[in-house]
């Protein structure tokens, strides 16, 4: 399946206080590769004795780690960030053999994903305090930021590298440690990442990886009085239910749930640019990512332009098996996915929409759907509404830009969204009239781990990246001086 040149960086074991474990039943989940059905490798369903177990080794692996200097902290994190970078072909193979994403994507994802440890390991060093001018002249205020504690990460499939290291770095950074529940689908580039960190100087206990079933494990370290955050990204059902769940022991929680991001293109915008854009957005990861541009929303004078244009890109692009040369689409993750896209396209062609390529599965497999661009979509319609997580382009036509902004605000959700115009004024109006967390003007592609990351309405709260990401995994402690003579 896959030649690595460090075959130990692929582990069939959870990760638990700093030893590999394969759990203490017959108990294990089964890992297929999307692009062909067949078995990647098993994990061991851990029970809930042996993530109360985790839970106990991260408490006390913090008392120590509490300690260490934010220096200290950092150069481990930067470490590991270079040994990502070192056996990147080895991370990328192990990611596409488990999620499907081409090699190259793969390669960036690493990365994308090394590079949240550099940032952190460097913003380590800088989780500054404050000092208070004391109304009393007998009095002196400082503010110092601790670390919130053990905490919890849950992690999706579509990033599994990256999702894990923006939440795991923030945390070692700040000085925490962590449960990380990596995605059913995806478990061994977080497991991956474990040989690495242990090489990079990671404590034992900092970090575990526990495999198993989402809901057992999920629960075992939401009920738990020790863990004192939990960060989830996923869907907007689940997130709802964890932050409703967390409320029985007031932890603190980062969310970072569904998009349905608007992609708009004026009249005046550079058809090039936004077609480049708009495939940039739509098509990384095959859709597949939560950022992904949801609803295109294109204005009369540029409709015609814009679309032959993007459909003639499209028809050109190769899907296949990510190992493959020269392919830049893969599968989605698993059948479920594929019956929801699919179910997607049929309900917005029965109902009017113009399929003008792809609507189907592609030859290259079961689990393939094909790059498709569908027009004349209408709000009525379900795709109009929901995260289609899949290599579908959705067109709507519109008039004019309050039209636009009020198609675009019309959900619930509030992550990313895009537009195309070469009007300064315009660019301004409209980045501040829409409700999302993450505006790209001109611009498709906006992930970086120097800007904070997070969405406004039902797509969640809590900021990753940037300076700001070490804020959810910190306290601000207000000490109060008194009686200074
Ligand atoms: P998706 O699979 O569409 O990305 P999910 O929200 O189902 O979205 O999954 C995201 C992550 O949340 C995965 O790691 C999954 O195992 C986990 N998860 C799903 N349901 C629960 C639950 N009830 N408790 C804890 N974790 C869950």
């Amino acid at each position: 399946m896959f030649k690595l040149t460090r075959s130990d960086l692929f582990r069939e074991a959870a990760y638990v206080g700093g030893q590999w474990s394969t759990g203490n039943s017959d108990a294990y989940m089964e890992i297929r590769n999307p692009a062909t059905g067949e078995v990647v490798g098993r994990v061991p369903s851990l029970s809930r004795e042996e993530v109360r177990e985790a839970i106990l080794l991260a408490d006390h692996a913090f008392q120590d780690f509490r300690r260490w200097t934010g220096k200290a902290r950092g150069a481990v994190l930067r470490k590991w960030a270079a040994l990502m970078l070192e056996n990147k072909d080895d991370l990328a193979q192990i990611m596409t053999a488990e999620q499907g994403k081409p090699l190259a994507e793969a390669r960036g994802e690493i990365d994308y994903a090394a590079s949240f440890l550099d940032w952190f390991g460097e913003e380590a060093k800088r989780v500054y305090g404050e000092t208070i001018p004391a109304p009393r002249d007998n009095q002196r205020i400082t503010v110092i930021r601790q670390p919130v504690g053990v905490c919890a990460a849950i992690t999706p499939w579509n990033f599994p590298s990256g999702m894990v290291t923006r939440k795991v770095a923030p945390a070692i950074a700040s000085g925490c440690t962590v449960l990380l529940k990596p995605a059913p689908q995806t478990p061994f580039s977080a497991l991956a990442l474990c040989v690495l960190a242990e090489e990079a100087g990671l404590p034992k206990g900092v970090l575990s990886v526990l495999t198993g079933d989402a809901v057992e494990i999920g629960g075992e370290i939401i009920r738990s009085e020790t863990v004192r955050k939990l960060s989830f990204t996923g869907s907007t059902p689940v997130g709802k239910k964890l932050m409703a769940e967390c409320a029985g022991t007031v932890k603190k929680v980062s969310l970072e749930l569904g998009g349905n991001a608007p992609f708009i293109v004026f009249d005046d915008a550079d058809v090039e640019s936004a077609v480049q854009g708009a495939i940039a957005s739509k098509f990384r990861n095959a859709g597949q990512t939560c950022v992904c541009a949801n609803r295109f929303f294109v204005q009369h004078g540029i409709y015609d332009a814009f679309v032959n244009k993007l459909t003639e890109v499209v028809k050109g692009m190769r899907m296949g098996r990510g190992t493959e040369e020269g392919v830049t689409l893969g599968p989605l993750i698993d059948s479920n996915a594929f019956s929801k896209v699919s179910r997607l396209v049929d309900e917005a062609r029965s109902k009017g929409a113009t399929v003008l390529t792809g609507g189907t599965q592609h030859p290259a497999g079961a689990q393939f759907f094909a790059p498709t661009v569908v027009t004349d979509v209408t709000n009525d319609m379900t795709i109009a509404n929901e995260e289609i997580f899949g290599p579908v382009v959705s067109i709507t036509r519109f008039s004019d830009e309050q039209e636009a902004v009020a198609l675009a605000n019309s959900t619930r959700y509030g992550l990313a969204a895009y537009f195309y115009t070469s009007d300064l004024n315009r660019s301004v109006r409209i980045s501040e009239a829409l409700d999302f967390g993450i505006v790209g003007i001109n611009e498709g592609a906006v992930s970086t781990e120097v800007a904070p990351f997070g969405g406004f309405k039902e797509s969640g709260f809590g900021k990753e990246g940037s300076k700001h990401g070490i804020d959810e995994y910190s306290e601000r402690k207000y000490i109060c001086l008194g009686n200074v003579r």
